[in-house]
């Protein structure tokens, strides 16, 4: 079963995401993860995806879209995962239909998480001070914020037209929303 959560940065994709893949014994696929280790590692993709990282633009598909490809073309992918950070543009949603397409497969549920932009905001500046970020400045979050409404939020629609999405509310405990997840699911 492929799984994608979505929600704008700070929703609690990657805490929910952990926990459900954790529950169905999936694999988790993180591309913020992906690309902070080549970002540290100093890659050449890791350079170039940098400048816009730091600055909390999207890396530009044509940096990422081989990352994405390799990484659902994996073996231990092959009966599904979940999905935390991508697709985050209408070309990265539609590399993965067409990778799970020609494997006869595709996602099964889309995970909205609901957060009010304040919460977010709330959130990402408790975050800075927890992990240090090199994308939580208050600038870079606000670029996040706005690069999720722009560029990210319209898959919504694009997955809403196949009925698979499920809006969860994002506030409440952590136990509270990962219950949620569970009872959407059925498993
Ligand atoms: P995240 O950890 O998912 O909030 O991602 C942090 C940052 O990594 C984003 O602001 C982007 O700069 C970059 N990033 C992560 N995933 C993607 C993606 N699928 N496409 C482009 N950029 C990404």
């Amino acid at each position: 079963m492929f799984i994608l959560i979505l929600g704008a940065p700070g929703s609690g994709k990657g805490t929910q995401g952990k926990i459900l893949a954790a529950r169905l014994g999936l694999p988790k696929i993180t591309t913020g993860d992906l690309l902070r280790a080549a970002i540290r590692e100093q890659t050449p993709l890791g350079v170039e995806a940098g400048k816009y990282y730091n600055q909390g633009k999207l890396v530009p598909d044509s940096l990422v879209l081989d990352m994405i490809k390799d990484q659902l073309d994996r073996p231990g992918a092959k009966e599904g995962a979940i999905l935390d950070g991508f697709p985050r543009t209408a070309a990265q949603a539609e590399l993965v239909d067409r990778t799970l397409g020609q494997r006869g497969q595709r996602l099964h549920h889309i995970l909205l998480l609901d957060v009010t932009d304040e919460e977010l905001v709330r959130r990402m500046r408790a975050r800075a001070h927890v992990e240090g970020r090199t994308d939580d400045s208050p600038e870079a979050i606000a670029t996040r914020l706005q690069t999720y409404q722009r560029d990210t939020a319209p898959l919504i629609a694009h997955y809403a037209q196949r009925g698979i999405v499920h809006r969860v509310p994002g506030t409440g405990t952590v136990d509270d929303i990962a219950g949620e997840i569970k009872r959407i699911i059925g498993r």
